[in-house]
């Protein structure tokens, strides 16, 4: 392979000229082909030659594959199913929405288990008592939903 590779280019130099000649020749000649087939390949790979000339004018490089409109769907269906599978937890949020903005609890502005106060959210350990809730950071929440605190906490959501 390496050989093959070697004498091509060895071919090519010592050809160049030649070679040149050929190719301008070839381009003149199929000048209006190769145009069209230039246009056709833009035509294809128009976005990704966008996002190519996007990087190279210093952006972050986009995700390719993941449609905005496509992920936005599918968060709403996402929800969508998760309010028809739990209808009376989203009657126990109400109350607790309710309660708040009527300044019957305040929300905590620190998590109840590690102390951090960023992304304070509701847990309810019960979802017979509305008002009953744990206030914990995301990360916490998310501990809870997975075991870690089992002994302590009750899981519901
Ligand atoms: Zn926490
Ligand atoms: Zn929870």
């Amino acid at each position: 392979m390496k050989e093959n590779k070697e004498s091509v280019k060895e071919y090519y130099y010592k050809n160049k000229e030649i070679i040149l000649k050929k190719n301008k020749e070839y381009r003149e000649k199929n000048k209006e082909v190769l145009k069209e087939r230039d246009k056709e390949y833009r035509e294809k790979n128009k976005e990704i030659l966008k996002e190519k000339r996007r990087i190279r004018s210093g952006a972050q490089p986009k995700r390719i594959g993941r449609d905005p409109e496509k992920h936005k769907k599918v968060v709403k269906k996402r929800l969508y199913n998760w309010r028809k599978k739990n209808p009376e937890k989203i009657k126990v949020h109400a109350i607790l929405r309710r309660a708040l903005k009527k300044e019957e609890i305040f929300k905590s502005n620190k998590c109840e288990i590690c102390g951090k106060n960023e992304n304070i959210e509701a847990h309810h350990p019960d979802y017979s008592f509305p008002l009953q809730v744990l206030w914990v950071c995301r990360q916490c929440h998310v501990k809870i939903h997975r075991g870690k605190f089992n002994e302590l906490i009750m899981v519901s959501c």
